[in-house]
């Protein structure tokens, strides 16, 4: 079932000729639980045309570097194989996604796109949505409950959007199957340079991007049947004790499932409808995280601008850090000295090693890295500036919604006042004794030691 809430008319065309209908695949990477995919698949039937699916892989992707690259590859081909047995084309064109979904509606009776809430993405559908000469339609599938059914306005925490969040829920969690739908294959001549996208190796030499951050497959391999395995292990193996140790850095029971959800290659329905049916306080912390928090992240970069930038934060936070940007600082690093772990503090400097060598870091190190990046530089727009380039460079899960949203947090986004202080004002403040207080913080410094040994000794 596809809520109708989830569907937008991009145009106004109503109805037109074509040889097929047209899936261009952009923020969500996958064939479960996806219901653009759904849509064009219904689409098809109801014309009793073709299904064609697109995805436009452009070089230099903004912040995206070979680590990007590769994961997000390893899903495609994926995608290309579970399609190609279904007998429905996969086609990629080296271009910006937009250039190539333009050149291929040409020849649609419909296009269906779905839906990314980052400007980049706004900007690749806005630039061709009047020159389009067919029906333009996108399908909101990468969130539980449609970011505009939730809300119109920017939320001002995680308080005002939960309770309407939850009050939408019972709408939007209906489980999806893929029907047994026959279409059949168009093999025509397409207008399009196709790219060769078979070998993962070959595909990535073919591009023109960043090699200077590697890819981390030995702990991340990117694809929907990986993201499954990473499922059947949270709901197996750390389910029963997310609500009281996700926070424990020193442990892991947090269910890695960002990266993927990142690129789309799993969806955040088919991990809710995953969850055991219990009471109890994991589910209810799970649920809060992969719903409530995450799509306040989307309301976020969907309602402000700036929101990759210090101008995003609201007016109590922006302000008392302004009064005090000029309060001493006991330390003060460059960038690249954070980029290298080089400050006096282990527990920092174990989280950014984390993050280079892994490509992800744990969550509740996430809130410390960046408080502590605003108190060790000159002032809260660097500090920002900085956090941005880190996470996004490094982490597989970077340049998303949830990435901004969590950088924004550590100035005081969706928090409340607090008593004031030194440099943060009333921002929330944290420091290393309330991580050696409350975990068994030399465990995790230990931990990311054995990665680190690990790499040395792979060369
Ligand atoms: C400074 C900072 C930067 C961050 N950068 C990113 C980022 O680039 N990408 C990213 O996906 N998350 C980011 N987060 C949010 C959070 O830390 C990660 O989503 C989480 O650690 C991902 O690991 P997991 O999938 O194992 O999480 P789990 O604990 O297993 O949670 C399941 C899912 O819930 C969602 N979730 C969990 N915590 C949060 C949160 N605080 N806010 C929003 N959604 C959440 C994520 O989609 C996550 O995959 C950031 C947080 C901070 C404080």
């Amino acid at each position: 079932m596809i809520e109708k809430e989830r569907i937008k008319h991009l145009n106004h065309i109503k109805e037109s000729e074509g040889d097929y209908v047209l899936y261009w695949m952009q923020a969500s990477q996958r064939l479960h639980y996806n219901h653009a995919f759904q849509y064009a698949l219904l689409e098809s039937e109801r014309l009793s045309l073709p299904l064609v699916v697109y995805f436009g892989l452009m070089d230099h992707f903004p912040d995206a570097a070979l680590r990007h690259y590769q994961f997000m590859v390893e899903g495609l081909l994926e995608v290309k194989s579970a399609l190609s047995k279904k007998g429905i084309r996969f086609v990629v064109v080296h271009n910006s996604p937009e250039i190539g979904a333009r050149k291929l509606s040409e020849n649609a009776a419909v296009l269906v796109t779905d839906r990314g809430y980052l400007r980049i993405e706004r900007d690749f559908r806005n630039r061709i949505k009047e020159k389009v000469s067919c029906p333009f339609i996108q399908v909101e599938t990468n969130v539980v409950v449609p970011v505009d059914t939730v809300s119109q306005k920017e939320e001002y925490a995680a308080a005002t959007i939960r309770r309407k969040i939850e009050r939408l829920l019972p709408e939007f969690t209906h489980p999806m199957e893929l029907g047994p739908y026959e279409v059949p294959m168009y093999s025509d001549a397409l207008p399009v340079e196709e790219m060769l996208f078979e070998n993962l190796a070959e595909i990535l030499h073919d591009l023109d991007l960043d090699r200077g951050v590697l890819p981390v497959s030995h702990y991340f391999r990117g694809g929907y049947s990986e993201a499954k395995k990473h499922l059947k292990k949270f709901l197996e193996e750390k389910y029963s004790n997310f609500a009281s140790l996700r926070n424990d850095p020193a442990v892991d029971v947090a269910s890695n499932l960002s990266p993927y959800l990142h690129f789309g290659q799993i969806s955040p329905l088919e991990i809710y409808l995953s969850l055991p049916l219990d009471l109890s306080e994991n589910r209810a912390s799970m649920v809060d995280e992969l719903i409530v928090r995450r799509e306040l992240a989307m309301n976020f970069v969907e309602h402000n601008p700036q929101y990759d930038t210090f101008g995003s934060i609201s007016s109590f936070a922006r302000d008392t850090l302004l009064i005090h940007k000029n309060d001493p600082r006991s330390y003060l690093y460059t960038k690249k000295e954070l980029e290298e772990s080089k400050t006096h503090d282990p527990y920092w400097n174990a989280a950014q090693s984390e993050l280079v060598l892994k490509g992800k870091m744990h969550g509740y190190m996430r809130m410390y890295w960046g408080k502590k990046v605003i108190e060790w530089t000159a002032s809260p727009e660097e500090a920002y500036d900085i956090l941005v380039y880190l996470n996004n460079r490094y982490s597989l899960d970077g340049r998303d919604p949830n990435g901004y949203a969590g950088i924004a947090w550590c100035f005081g986004k969706h928090d409340r006042a607090w008593k004031e202080r030194e440099i943060f004002g009333k921002v929330r403040y944290m420091n290393d004794k309330g991580l050696e207080r409350k975990f068994s913080i030399g465990t995790y410094v230990k931990n990311v030691d054995a990665l680190k040994q690990g790499e040395d000794s792979n060369g």
